[in-house]
């Protein structure tokens, strides 16, 4: 009965392809595998998606491959560039979705902000992207097309990617885990461990399953220092408190004593820029090698939040130091182009039905029962 309802294998995208997959597609057509390396190199390495520009493969490969595969590459559907040189990239999906990429050019190095869902479910309390709501994951290629997108309007790969755009990377492990496997490898983007970073509002068991199949920098979104407040600014906390996040993070970098877990930390006025804090704050972090990224909060309508003044956030960053915590002060980008940290909304069709409602942050009070181990503050 089951041959009677299977669907037919999907028609495969060639941007959802990683090199092994490139090399098994042509294969599997009857062709060498080296070209499907070659097939590989022309689709990242030379920015090329027509497949009659790709003069050293077959031209019956070829016929084949405009037969047998897709290539859907997102639009770019606006562009806008920042005075301070930053770039906001819109791409419209072949579904009508939209999602948002950010191009941050620094002093000697230029960053990718990449998105990796549609929205994101997560419903963290200052992010704009959380109003927006779920509606999907990104595909391989969705991804990938991205970096492939900026690489070819910048005539270069950027130097750096990190996973901090819309949406929770970690909840869409496989697709994230193979993007970042084709920006490494050298016949695609060639970017090194060090200069891709995932970042994470940690989900736990997804952290280990990224030590067991991946090298790239780790981020994770703190912004508390104990998990009642966490409770209310990331719900994700709920599920996996600190008490469990800070040791799969330690887990992460054992391996190498040279790496740091990246916490970033939103600096919410008057909710989590105490020197009280800042005191949890070591404490949490000790024995956990760390680099600390204040991100002075990015407004956005009806977000009921302020950001940290000056002088207090500066405050905040000596009590760190001066515990000889590594602390900086992340600048703002592209901010009146809505492209900074946390502004990110694209269009989503919610699918959550989370709709848009007001926010409410009620503090200071303690929901959870005590922790089980006492050494962690609370
Ligand atoms: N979901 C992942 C990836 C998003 S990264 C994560 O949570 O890490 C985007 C970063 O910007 C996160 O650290 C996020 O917490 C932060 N952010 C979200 N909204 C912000 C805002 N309004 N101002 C400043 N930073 C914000």
């Amino acid at each position: 009965m089951d041959n009677l309802t299977a669907t037919p294998a999907p028609v495969p995208d060639l941007l959802d392809l990683d090199l092994a997959d490139c090399e098994a597609l042509v294969a599997a057509l009857g062709f060498k595998v080296f070209h499907g390396r070659n097939l590989f190199k022309w689709l990242h390495k030379h920015g090329v998606i027509d497949l009659d520009a790709m003069t050293d493969l077959p031209k019956r490969l070829r016929e084949t491959l405009a037969k047998q595969a897709v290539l859907r590459l997102p639009r770019i559907i606006h562009s806008r560039p920042s005075a301070d040189g930053t770039v906001k990239w819109v791409m419209e999906l072949d579904d009508g979705q939209r999602i948002e990429t950010v191009y941050i050019p620094e002093d000697g190095r230029s960053t990718l902000c990449v998105s990796s869902q549609v929205g994101c479910a997560l419903d963290c309390a200052f992010c704009a992207t959380a109003r927006q709501g779920f509606n999907r994951n990104l595909r391989v290629g969705e991804i990938i097309a991205q970096v492939w997108h900026a690489t070819r309007q910048l005539g270069a790969a950027p130097s750096n990617v990190v996973m901090m755009g819309m949406g929770e990377p970690l909840a869409n492990f496989e697709a994230v885990v193979k993007a970042m496997a084709v920006m490494q490898n050298d016949l695609a983007y060639n970017l090194s461990r060090h200069r891709v970073t995932l970042s994470t509002s940690g989900i736990v068991p997804n952290i280990y399953r990224l030590r067991d199949v991946s090298d790239v920098a780790l981020a994770v979104s703190l912004h508390a220092p104990n998990n009642a407040l966490r409770d209310q600014l990331v719900p994700i906390n709920r599920k996996y408190p600190l008490e469990e996040l800070i040791p799969a993070c330690r887990a992460y970098v054992a391996a190498d004593q040279r790496r740091k877990i990246t916490w970033e930390y939103v600096m919410l006025n008057g909710i989590n820029d105490s020197l009280q804090h800042a005191k949890q704050l070591i404490r949490l972090l000790e024995g956990t090698p760390s680099k600390l990224n204040l991100i002075p909060f990015n407004p956005f309508p009806d977000s009921g939040f302020t950001t940290t003044p000056p002088e207090r956030l500066e405050a905040f960053r000596q009590r760190l130091m001066g515990s000889g915590l590594l602390v900086f002060t992340r600048k703002t980008r592209g901010d009146e182009i809505a492209a900074a940290c946390g502004q990110l909304v694209g269009r989503v069709e919610d699918r959550t039905r989370r709709g848009v409602r007001p926010v409410a942050v009620t503090l200071p009070t303690p929901q959870r029962a005590p922790d089980a181990n006492p050494g962690w503050p609370t």
